[in-house]
């Protein structure tokens, strides 16, 4: 059974380890952490989570771009599972805009990430697949795979002055 995990915070070792690729599928720690994930990441305000950040520190990822209160305006789309995924840029081009994260509460800032990505990943059942991206969507999945290599978007911030409140962030969405 599903259980709600707590998300680890800032701080915690686990978020600075570089996570492990997954080998065996049918591993019942495997399956119960991507079970948590899915159960935990529906009952938060994310758009995305990756196992580390439930204390596990497997390669999985969920991207689950929808508009929450947390990103009002994030593009609907169907929860993707990504287990050992990769990823590589499809040019150059770099934009910056606002991220949070749930391990990192009370703070957003600015990100430069790669606009469009072509990601590799296995699914659940052991299948490759492969996806383009772009967009908001391509920044999540950057976001969520920086978390596989034991790093937080703070470390991918160019200014510190970038980094402003939670509440300063929904005046600035709330104005635009
Ligand atoms: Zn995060």
């Amino acid at each position: 059974m599903a259980r709600l995990r707590q998300i680890a915070q800032l701080g915690h070792n686990v978020l600075r380890q570089i996570a492990e690729p997954v080998l065996d599928f049918n591993d019942e720690q495997v399956i119960s952490v991507i079970e948590d994930m899915q159960m935990t990441l529906s009952e938060s305000n994310g758009v995305g989570i990756a196992a580390p950040q439930i204390y596990e520190s497997y390669q999985i990822v969920i991207i689950a771009s929808r508009p929450t209160p947390r990103y009002p305006d994030a593009p609907l789309m169907a929860p993707t599972l990504m287990i050992n995924p990769e990823f590589q840029e499809l040019s150059d081009n770099r934009e910056k805009d606002w991220e949070g994260c749930l391990s990192i509460p009370g703070i957003r800032a600015l990100v430069p990430r790669y606009s469009q990505i072509k990601v590799n990943y296995s699914d659940r059942l052991e299948q490759p697949q492969e996806l383009k991206l772009s967009g908001f969507v391509a920044r999540i999945f950057q976001h969520e795979y920086d978390h596989l290599l034991g790093k937080v978007y703070l470390d991918r911030v160019e200014n510190n002055q970038d980094i402003i409140s939670e509440q300063e962030f929904q005046k600035l969405i709330a104005r635009s």
